[in-house]
């Protein structure tokens, strides 16, 4: 039976697009807001799709609609599968290693609970080989907030595995401080990796009960975690 729950947040954390999403998204926003148009200074990494959606529409003074900000995001997907293709992006240090071992622990489940959209999640995943190691996830469709995926990622999870996963015994792993408030909005273990613009002692200052440079060392990671049965 699983007992132990591990969500993973995708970018800088799983993969980095090499710049993927950026690139479509700033195609989404010529398409939708002229060919000068550009991302201005909207901060992204640790946010939600639609929050990010928001906040560009609000920069280029149009109020960002329910309808404004799904025609911004649809064309974001439509050019999402492309930049990914024309982009060199990678896996980060430890995967797809770890989500293979994590697949062998009996009592461990893993999910998304991710900022990107449910499509989009797909296509960078899928792209990288590793979208089937994902049953289920947390998603901007979810909630334009990102504290708020978290009950939605417990919920799905519950429903996969049929059973209540504590929040001492889930793991929210994740590159920014916006991941580990996203852990504490559910009482979860907060998990931050170094792999993004975040340093070890600023995801430290931010309350991780746990950081890693990255998650090369596999069996490291699960024996810090406590994933695996003593
Ligand atoms: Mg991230």
């Amino acid at each position: 039976m699983k007992t132990k729950l591990v969500l993973f947040d995708i970018d800088q954390t799983i993969l980095h697009s090499g710049g993927a999403g950026e690139k479509a998204l700033t195609l989404a926003v010529r398409d939708r807001l002229g060919p000068k148009a550009n991302l201005g200074n909207v901060e992204i990494p640790g946010k939600t799709d639609v929050w990010i959606a928001h906040r560009i529409l609000e920069a280029h003074g149009i109020e960002p609609t329910g309808e404004e900000v799904e025609l911004l995001l649809n064309r974001y997907l439509h050019h999402l599968e492309a930049t990914l293709a024309s982009t060199s992006g990678r896996l980060l240090p430890g995967f797809p290693e770890l989500l293979h071992a994590l697949a062998c622990l009996p009592d461990v489940a893993i999910g998304l609970l991710t900022g990107n959209l449910r499509r989009g999640a797909e296509l960078k995943l899928g792209y990288y080989g590793v979208l089937d190691h994902f049953a289920f996830g947390a998603y901007a469709d979810d909630s334009h907030d990102r504290n708020r995926l978290g009950q939605f990622a417990q919920k799905r999870a519950r429903e996969a595995h049929g059973t209540e996963f504590q929040p001492a015994d889930i793991f929210v792993i994740g590159d920014t401080p916006h991941d580990i408030a996203c852990g504490k909005a559910i009482h979860a273990r907060s998990v931050g990796v170094a792999t993004g613009r975040y340093s070890r002692a600023e995801l430290e200052a931010a309350g991780a009960d746990f950081v890693f440079d990255d998650m090369s060392d596999v069996q490291d990671v699960i024996r810090t975690l406590g994933l695996a049965r003593a």
